[in-house]
């Protein structure tokens, strides 16, 4: 065994991943697991832990998963995460835990969201539930929206004694996990449900199908329906576009609602009639990691597709893990490309993307070096379905329906980081409703932080 380098993980094969929605990385099995539990050298001053959002005990479960305790590496991660299995799979490690791993000085860190992946479905395989409170303390806390943060929330408050009700205005609950990330990198019946399910056990009520702002308002349940504290985690959901020409027409989507569309309404699924424009020739607008997630989906349904993005390979705000991915399975990147109009047919179907050449110019204010337009290059690309994965925001539904409750410029909900206290009083915020479009472990390290600020101040009302 060389030490200076991780266990290889085993992975679907890229020709036959490209045709499937089976999951691409296949995890440890409890072998490899030990062998890279063995690699980690126990630092008396663990800087990983330093560098994870919600401060997992990263040297404590890998210890028991080298000695091969898997339910007490699993009591371990519980005892700071939720979602463990779903933080296995999605978390940016590279730049969190693994980032700041010693053994990574000289060699390959340790891989600790694959340890992480396999105590996770080792205790789903083996039924490990983490312990419920015996009894609730008879308040009641609301939260709106049932994503990474509002799950974590609840859960928090749930172990505290509380009696908490998840309010999700879909039909399932999960947030991104559910309806944004695909099938092939985050299972839904397999993965995600049985950590909702969790929540749920610790006592959490999750009611779908309510808006807050339309069905009740947030007003509503503190004055009329006698919660005592609310946690919004209602995520960042609006779609941005370009506002080009032909953007409404038929067979542009955003990619929040192509990948909505194929995970919670299953237009993967061959037994079901979901509306979805399998496209023959799809084009991607954007570079980040929801753009590859767009991608690597209409690859699935069948389609050739173009990433088309207006800086160059080095600026790709996505994961290098996911172009990887992308370019394995055969997306094709049409790098400094810039559309300016998307052409349609007399029916008023997508036909074609015009598009400019870019070049790169000066740095502007985010350090990235400035796209600029090359004169006389345009050129249009042959393409039936437009996906714009250009960014989100948080929907204002909840803002303009709660008295006193303050945003920002970018329409995102103002509040206390260690606490998550916004402007009004009772009510706290976290995840990306906050922030804007983040990640999954901020989202519940905000959760976290939204349970203890609820805590203080029920318990100092008290
Ligand atoms: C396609 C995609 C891929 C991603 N991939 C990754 C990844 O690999 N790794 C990573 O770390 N992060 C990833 N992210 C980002 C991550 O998923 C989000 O940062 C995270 O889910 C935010 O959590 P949240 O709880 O704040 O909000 P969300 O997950 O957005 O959940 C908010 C929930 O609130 C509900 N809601 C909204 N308004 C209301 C209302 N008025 N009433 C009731 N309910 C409401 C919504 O329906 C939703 O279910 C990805 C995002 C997308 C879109």
């Amino acid at each position: 065994m060389d030490v200076l380098k991780k266990v290889p993980v085993r992975e679907q094969d890229p020709k036959v991943r490209a045709t499937n929605f089976e999951e691409v990385c296949l995890g440890y099995n409890e072998e490899e697991a030990k062998e890279e539990a063995s690699r980690c050298i126990q630092c008396k001053n663990p800087k990983c832990v330093a560098g994870c959002p919600v401060s997992i005990n990263i040297p404590g479960f890998i210890k028991e998963v080298e000695n091969g305790n898997h339910e007490e590496a699993a009591k371990i991660i519980a005892e700071s995460s939720a979602l463990p299995a779903v933080c296995g799979r999605v978390c940016p490690q590279e730049s969190q835990c693994e980032g700041r791993c010693i053994r990574g000085i000289k060699g390959e860190p340790i891989s600790i969201g694959k340890l992480e992946r396999f105590v996770a479905d080792w205790s789903r395989e083996h039924g490990f539930v983490p312990a419920a409170p015996e009894k609730t303390n008879g308040k009641k806390v609301a939260v709106i929206g049932s994503g990474p943060s509002g799950l974590t929330c609840a859960g928090d408050l749930a172990k505290l004694g509380y009696e908490v009700t998840i309010f999700e205005a879909l039909h399932e609950a999960g947030g991104v996990l559910t309806y944004g990330i695909p099938e092939f990198r985050l299972p839904k019946e397999g993965v995600v449900q049985p950590e909702i399910d969790n929540v749920r056990k610790l006592g959490v009520k999750i009611e779908t199908n309510v808006i807050v702002g339309k069905s009740v308002t947030i007003d509503e349940l503190l004055d009329e329906e006698g919660f005592q504290a609310v946690f919004i985690g209602s995520g960042a959901g609006l779609p941005m576009f370009m506002g080009i020409p032909g953007e409404n027409a038929n067979g542009v989507f955003s990619a929040n609602e192509y990948l909505t569309r194929s995970n919670l309404m299953k237009a993967f699924r061959s037994d079901y009639d979901t509306p979805i424009v399998a496209g023959q020739k799809v084009a991607v607008v954007g570079g980040g990691n929801v753009a590859m997630d767009a991608a690597r989906t209409a690859l699935r349904l069948g389609a050739e597709v173009h990433v088309v993005y207006r800086r160059s390979e080095a600026e790709l705000p996505a994961r290098v893990e996911e172009v990887h991915h992308a370019k394995e399975e055969g997306i094709i990147f049409d790098l400094l490309t810039n559309p300016i109009e998307i052409l349609t047919d007399e029916k008023g179907w997508v036909n074609g993307m015009k598009c400019v050449r870019m070049e790169l110019g000066e740095p502007d204010a985010s350090g990235r070096r400035r796209p600029v337009e090359v004169e006389g290059s345009e050129f249009v690309i042959d393409v039936d379905t437009v996906i714009m994965s250009l960014g989100t925001s948080p929907n204002p539904l909840i803002s303009n329906t709660t008295k006193g409750l303050d945003i920002n410029k970018r329409k995102c909900i103002i509040a206390e980081e260690s606490t998550g206290q916004t402007s009004k009083e009772g009510v706290y915020a976290g995840g990306d409703a906050v922030t804007g479009a983040a990640t999954v472990i901020l989202a519940m390290e905000a959760g976290r932080a939204g349970a203890r600020g609820i805590h203080e101040y029920l318990s100092a009302k008290e």
